[in-house]
């Protein structure tokens, strides 16, 4: 599969990012988005710049394509993707049990907005969106419920991705790390304390 999948766009729609708090957070959320299957990430409200660098440089270093767009607000993207004909997936702890709407999720082709929040997410995207997804009825995070959400969907197929564009890419290795694409690494160093002394 490519990113995406079959449905031509799957994008993760992070809500109520508080810059002073969920930096971590929101960037696993697009991390997961990104290396799951999906081939967007829309960050609602103001920019924050150091989660949306961190993530280009992810994507530049091992490849996409992988959509990055941050200071929209949140309601009218919602309506906006509804409106082009996709549809929207709100991951909630109160919503249907995912086993129970996955296959008709997965078998519509149409592109996929997948809405996570962060703390109180509002009605409006309770109502809003096509489906509310529950990933299990116990709180958790939103990176494990994209994460499990996005596996579902692709059926697993996400392990196989093949970015484009990537200047690195993992070997998959029995023991120790190999990399494809690693530029050459500056000679060891001695210890400080073991150089030999001028003479
Ligand atoms: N109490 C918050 C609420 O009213 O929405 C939940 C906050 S939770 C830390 C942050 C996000 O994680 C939620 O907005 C939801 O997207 C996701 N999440 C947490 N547990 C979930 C679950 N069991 N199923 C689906 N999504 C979940």
């Amino acid at each position: 599969m490519k990113p995406g999948g079959v449905y031509g766009k799957v994008y993760v729609l992070r809500l109520g990012h508080r810059p002073e708090r969920d930096k971590r957070i929101t960037t696993h959320v697009a991390l997961v988005a990104r290396a799951f299957g999906a081939n967007g990430f829309v960050l609602e409200g103001d920019c924050d710049e150091s989660v949306m660098n961190s993530i280009a440089k992810v994507v530049e270093r091992w490849g996409g394509p992988f959509h990055l767009e941050c200071g929209v607000p949140g309601k009218s993207y919602v309506r906006a993707w509804k409106k082009s004909g996709g549809e929207v997936i709100h991951l909630t702890m109160y919503g249907v049990n995912v086993d129970d709407v996955i296959g008709v999720i997965a078998s519509s082709p149409r592109p996929k907005l997948i809405v996570v929040g962060a703390e109180k997410v509002e009605k409006y995207y309770y109502e809003e969106a096509d489906y509310n997804v529950s990933i299990g009825l116990q709180p958790h995070s939103e990176v494990a419920a994209l994460a499990i959400f996005l596996d579902r969907l692709f059926r697993g197929e996400w392990v196989y991705l093949e970015y484009e564009g990537a200047r690195l890419r993992i070997i998959e290795a029995v023991r120790g790390k190999r990399v494809e694409g690693e530029g050459r690494k500056r000679p060891p160093q001695e210890p400080r304390g073991l150089r030999e002394a001028p003479s």
